[in-house]
């Protein structure tokens, strides 16, 4: 008889996006002519830069003519735009990265949970509270854990509170970790790492033997010069460091999918023997095995995001979101709301008025203004009485819910 992966049922139902909907779809029906403003969202919403999307029609035309036709690619992607990765955004800044440590995928998403084939089952791991569900769900699909409690918490996790007494950055634990996630710009707090947060991780990382899992999907949002984009940047990462890159969110790329993940060659972990294992040799196998590379007119438009007209449109893009969340933050924090991030991230996180929870406060927004955002417990118990406002929308319905909200919410 076939018997199943008995962790998935230590799973907690989606709860957090079906019960937005359900709220929001409720509210639509009895109020038939509210025009609902959606800022919950953490998905792009400006079409791809045209550097983009002519690379990649040039490339569909390769692919169409004999002469240029190509088949499978290099699984751990094409040279040519591990090369360009590696200058650009490493080597430029200061980190020794070789491309032959980029590893190009379909996704972060994937890639931070795909991570963890590589890694024993007794590691002891971290995650923030707030966090990226991701992180969690695939560590329990992985036997990682044990049940879910009351709270919501997995037993077996160590949970890293990212609140206002620690000024929103991933507090260090006092007890010995093996593998860490870390995702700084953060989603959802909109939080920033210092170089000095970042190397007191990189120092207890490497005192106490752990990996950081370093999720850089947000650095093209920083603005602000004395805050690392890559945790590289930091003196022994390479030591006891993977970071995950995407071209989701600085590209727009949510729907055509590139990602890439670094394993440094100097990275191992231990054995069962004792011995110390090179991490990359792994990564390598497994992507070898398992993944047939992203395709090549994809790859093509990734690498339109190096040359100069890339980078001039994708600032472009940049700076749009964060001129919404811009708006946002200073519109809130007239209408007597205490905000946070939305600087060097694309997400604003919103103290709620007078101890509302998370949830009162998104009916009380979405009954008084219909604007919708997502209610801060959903990403864990220390975001009880958050709210994360998303900067991904067009001017036009930012500035609308930001003006329903000056005018009609009484804090
Ligand atoms: C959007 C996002 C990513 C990117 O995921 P892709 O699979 O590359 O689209 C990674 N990490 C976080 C925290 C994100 O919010």
């Amino acid at each position: 008889m076939a018997t199943i992966n008995d962790n998935y049922l230590k799973l907690k139902a989606g709860y957090l996006f079906p019960e937005i909907a359900r709220r929001v779809n409720a509210f639509a029906q009895a109020n038939a002519d509210a025009k609902i403003i959606k800022l919950g969202i953490g998905d792009v919403t400006e079409p791809l830069p045209q550097a983009c999307v002519r690379a990649m029609i040039r490339a569909t035309e390769e692919m169409g003519d004999r002469e240029t036709f190509k088949g499978y690619g290099p699984e751990q992607g094409y040279a040519w735009l591990r090369e360009k990765i590696a200058h650009h955004d490493f080597q430029a800044r200061g980190c020794e990265i070789d491309p032959d440590e980029i590893f190009i995928s379909d996704g972060s998403k994937c890639d931070t949970g795909n991570i963890l084939e590589i890694f024993g089952n007794n590691n002891t791991i971290a995650v923030t509270d707030p966090v990226y569900p991701v992180y969690v769900d695939t560590n329990v699909m992985a036997g990682n854990t044990g049940d879910v409690k009351k709270n919501g918490e997995y037993e077996g996790l160590v949970y890293l509170p990212i609140t206002a007494a620690n000024n929103f950055t991933a507090q260090i634990p006092d007890e010995k970790v093996d593998l860490i996630y870390l995702c700084f710009p953060n989603n959802p707090t909109g939080a920033t790492a210092s170089k000095e947060h970042l190397q007191a991780w990189v120092d207890y990382a490497q005192a106490n033997n752990s990996i950081i899992f370093f999720d850089a999907a947000y650095e093209a949002y920083i603005t602000d010069s004395s805050i690392p984009h890559s945790i590289y940047e930091i003196e022994g990462a390479r030591n006891c460091a993977i970071e995950f890159r995407s071209f989701s969110k600085n590209a727009g790329f949510t729907g055509t999918r590139c990602a890439l993940t670094v394993v440094p060659k100097t990275l191992t972990a231990k054995a069962d023997d004792g011995s110390d294992v090179e991490l990359w040799k792994l990564w390598n196998r497994r992507q070898s095995t398992k993944f047939n590379g992203v395709s090549y007119i994809v790859q093509r438009g990734a690498e339109a995001v190096y040359s100069q007209e890339g980078k001039e449109q994708i600032q472009q893009l940049i700076s749009f979101y964060l001129e919404n969340a811009k708006i946002i933050r200073e519109k809130l924090t007239a209408a007597g709301l205490q905000v946070n991030g939305g600087i060097n991230a694309p997400y604003v996180w919103v103290k709620t008025p007078n101890e509302l929870s998370s949830w009162d406060f998104f009916d009380k927004l979405l009954n008084t203004c219909n604007v919708v955002g997502t209610p801060g417990s959903g990403f864990g118990a220390a975001g009880e009485g958050y709210f994360r406002i998303s900067a991904f929308n067009s001017r036009k319905n930012v500035e609308e819910a930001m003006k329903r909200i000056t005018e009609k919410f009484k804090v």
